[in-house]
Parts: structure tokens; sequence; C-alpha cells
């Protein structure tokens, strides 16, 4: 697959100051697709001094021309979207029909909505006799994760440029693909030399090196809750901004009363999708225990809806995982859900084929709040159902993990269900379905973040105040 050998440094291909090169694998098939420069803490350098080169004249950039050029990219995005989708199947396994529609669709969206809240938000405001300025807060480090390669990365390069900052990304190892597309997107749009700088590498010395330049204003960071305390730490020590976007274990509460066929297919959809590697992902089917063996055949139903295979297949929905470490993780928590008591109802540990890092989607009943499958971040496709008496039981169960991203609440009427969601702690809730809105903000509660992406709210982690008193 084609790969730069270099990194995308003050608007140019640059050669990597070292030698090591990182190897990118095809996760259905094992085989090594592409390599790329592991970056060291001089390319982290160079790429810092280029990003605060230009911060100077991209933050005195008119609010609307940055706009127009954050909705050239968008332009770009959507130009280029079979490129980024197959480029996104081949290095995370993701199937090519959800790789166009949600790993393409969604950054294109949020790319979209930036462009036009851009150019009409109030980037000053009059508060009694007092004029508040909001001002870009800098040179951001952007460090992303691998499960939505193209979108978290566009979740924070979008606001980050509509605000007037200048940017170094960072991405994960095993989807540096995608961001070498994303930087030949951001030069064919247009955007200014040095505005936005690619660094790829590993986590421990690129990615350690650029949350602790001094150059850095503030650090975003998507990934799992224990680099995100490190990174915390290190942002904490040197008083730098930081947003930490980390795991969850969503609930997914059915109430007595909802549609319970339609609740537990749109809860088994969302485990399933991406292969279960979405960190909002509704991993807990909370549900009445009246109606609780209903439930339990109905996912077990809906489990065979989603096809495993060549994720380039027509008709497979469910691809592999994106590393050999990832499935090991996940068929650990797997061994461990059936050592504790839960009850297999569908799929288990065995590898569902001779090649590729797949794990046979997997559904749990029986399970108890404390079980570590109700408990820890799987991130693959593994469901567990759990029993609750009556409301209040239902809430304690949900809000009873140290996360809280995202969740969703299935009654009878609207109006419940908003009762229930009120009472719940966490960043986001689906009422009776919900759908993926970019001007939503995202983010966790508890150890599942610092902060939000997405719309005005997202636009503000990027942006610092200065008041003006007369
Ligand atoms: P990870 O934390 O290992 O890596 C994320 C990024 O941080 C990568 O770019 C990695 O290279 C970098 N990194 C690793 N160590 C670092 C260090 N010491 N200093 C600086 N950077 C470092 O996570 P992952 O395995 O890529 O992603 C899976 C995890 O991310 C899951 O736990 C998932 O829940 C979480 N996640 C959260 C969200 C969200 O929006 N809340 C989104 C996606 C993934």
């Amino acid at each position: 697959m084609k790969a730069h050998d270099g990194m995308y440094i003050g608007g140019a291909w640059v050669p990597a100051s070292g030698a090591d090169r990182i190897q990118v694998v095809d996760p259905a098939d094992e085989q090594v697709i592409a390599e790329v420069p592991a970056g060291t803490a001089e390319d982290v350098d160079a790429a810092v001094r280029a990003a605060r080169g230009a911060f100077p004249g991209w933050a005195a950039t008119p609010p609307a021309e940055r706009a127009a050029l954050v909705g050239a990219l968008r332009d770009v995005l959507l130009a280029r979207k079979a490129e980024f989708a197959h480029t996104i199947t081949a290095e995370l396994g993701a199937p090519l029909g959800f790789s166009e529609a949600v790993h393409v669709g969604a950054p294109v969206a949020v790319a979209g909505s930036y462009a036009e809240l851009g150019a009409t938000y109030a980037f000053e405001e009059r508060l009694g006799s007092s004029t508040v300025l909001m001002q870009p807060v800098g040179v951001v480090a952007a460090i992303t994760p691998w499960n939505y390669p193209l979108h978290q990365i566009v979740a924070k390069v979008a606001p980050a440029l509509t605000a007037g900052c200048t940017i170094v990304l960072k991405p994960a190892e095993d989807t540096p693909l995608t961001a070498q597309l994303f930087a030949e997107a951001v030069h064919e749009a247009g955007i200014p030399a040095g505005v936005f700088n690619l660094v790829t590498g590993t986590g421990p010395v690129a990615g350690q090196a650029l949350a602790e330049h001094p150059g850095v204003d503030l650090v975003s960071f998507t990934g799992s809750t224990a680099v995100g305390k490190r990174i915390g730490a290190v942002a904490g020590a040197a008083i730098k901004r930081v947003a930490l976007e980390l795991g969850g274990k969503s609930a997914n509460v059915v109430l007595p009363g909802a549609d319970l066929a339609k609740a537990v297919a749109t809860g088994v959809g969302h485990v399933m999708n991406n292969s279960g590697q979405s960190c909002n992902a509704l991993t807990r089917m909370l549900v009445h225990r009246d109606r609780y063996e209903e439930a339990v055949a109905l996912a077990a139903e809906a489990v065979a809806r989603y096809p495993l295979g060549d994720p380039r297949a027509e008709g497979t929905r469910l691809g592999p995982l994106v590393n050999a470490k990832q499935r090991d993780r996940v068929r650990g928590y797997i061994e461990k859900g059936i050592a504790e008591g839960a009850r297999l109802v569908v799929g288990g540990p065995q590898a569902p084929r001779p090649k590729g890092y797949y794990v046979a989607p997997t559904v749990f009943a029986d399970v108890t709040p404390e079980m570590t499958v109700a408990q820890e971040e799987i991130f693959g496709p593994v469901l567990a159902i759990l029993r609750y008496e009556d409301e209040d039981d239902a809430l304690r169960i949900a809000n009873g993990t140290v996360y809280g991203l995202g969740g969703a609440v299935w009654a009878a009427d609207e109006d419940s269900a908003v009762a229930f969601a009120r009472r719940m702690e966490t960043g986001q809730v689906d009422i009776n379905g919900g759908r993926f809105n970019p001007l939503a903000p995202f983010g966790g509660w508890k150890q599942s973040g610092i902060g939000r992406e997405l719309g005005p709210h997202g636009l503000a982690e990027y942006l610092q105040t200065k008041s003006l008193q007369f």
C-alpha cells in the first residue's frame, strides 16, 4: 500500500531523522502492507517549531477565512472518500461499507459542521462593561488512537483549525496510513504550511516527546485511560491545557414497557459495529428480570445478523480486531467471563477463522455487576446482559463503574427515558435509539475523560478568554 517515508512538516514531506520504521499490518490476513517512519524527539521538535512559526499568522487569519479552509478540507475528504475507506479497511479491518458510511461519513459531517460554525461563531462577546475575546490556545498536540482513525483526527483538527490553533498530530502506530492520507488532504485543501504537521511514531517515544514538549500549549489525547492518566500528569506538571477522551463501559438500559426487540437489536449492533472497538460501545445491556430471558434470546438472534469475515467481502458486518494484542486481550476477557460464572449464550474464546485477528461475536447472560466483564472495558465484540429488579437498581448498576462516556435508555415514552437519563453519570445518552449529531458535545464523566469534542463545546476547548475592561 502507498505510504510516505517521511513526516509532513511545514507544508512538505520531509525525511525522518531516524532509521526506525513501523510496519503496518492488515489484520484480516496478518500481512505487512506498508511501513512508515518511527518519529524521534528530533522530528517532534521540528514539527512543533513549524507549528509555532505558523501560529501568529493563522491566529490572525479572519475566522471566516479559516472556516472556508475547513470547508475545503471537508470537500477533499468527501472527494477522496473511497481512498480513505479502503485505507481504513486495510489497516483497521473494518468492513468496507462501515468504513465508508461511518469512518469517513462521520468526519465529513464533523468537518462540515465546523466550516459552518466557524463562519458564525462569536469569537468575542460583551459582558457588562467588558469585552471578552475568545482567542486560540496556541500549538496543539493531537494524540489519537486507531479505533476511528480518521474521525479521531478530524474531531481534534477541525475545531483546532477553526479556533486558530496550529497542530502537531501523532496518530496511533496501527493506523498511520489514514493519518498520512489526511495530511495529503490538508495540503490539497490549501491550509497554509506549518498549520498542520504530522509525526508518525510510537507512543512512548514520539507521543511522550510531543506531550512533554514546552512548545505545546494544549494536549488533546484520545486513547486508553492508563495512558490518559500519564498525559494528564505531564500536562498538570507544566500547567498545560489538556483534553482527555478515554475509555468507557456504557450501559444500555431497557426500561419495562420499552420496545424490547428494537432496543436489543440496536444495542447488539452498537457492540458489534467496528468489532466492538468503540469507546462508547453499549457493552452492558440492562434488562428487567420479567423480560430477561426474552432479551437474551433476541440478542442471540441479533448477533446472527453480523456475519464475520473478510472486511472487503460483500455481506461481512464483523471484521477482525486491529491487532494480535487486542485479540488476545479480548479472548482473555471472554475466558474470564466464563471462569467467573457468566452464561455463554453465543461465541466464545476460540478462533473463528484460521488467519486474521478475529474474535467470535460473544454474548454473556447472567452477568452480575461486580464481574470483570461488567466492569472493565473489553474493546471487542462482547456483550454482557445484566438483570435488574427495579429502576433504582438499574440506575445503581448503570452508574456502578469508574467510567461515564456513553449510554442509552429505552422506555415506552420519551419523557420516562429522559427522566432516567438525567440521573445517569455519563456524558451522552441515546434516547430510544438516538442518532449521531456532529454538534452535540461528546466526552466523558468520571474516568472517561476531561473536556468535550464536537460542536461549539468542542471548539471552546481550543480557545482561551481575555477580558478587556473598559
Ligand atoms: P493507547 O492509549 O495505547 O494509545 C492512544 C495513543 O496514545 C496512540 O497514538 C499511542 O501511540 C499514544 N501513546 C501511547 N503511550 C503514550 C505515552 N506514554 N505518551 C504519549 N502518547 C502515548 O490506546 P489505543 O490502544 O490506541 O486505543 C484503545 C483505547 O482508547 C481504549 O481503551 C478506548 O476506550 C480508548 N478510546 C477512547 C475514545 C474516546 O473518545 N473516549 C476513543 C477511542 C479510543
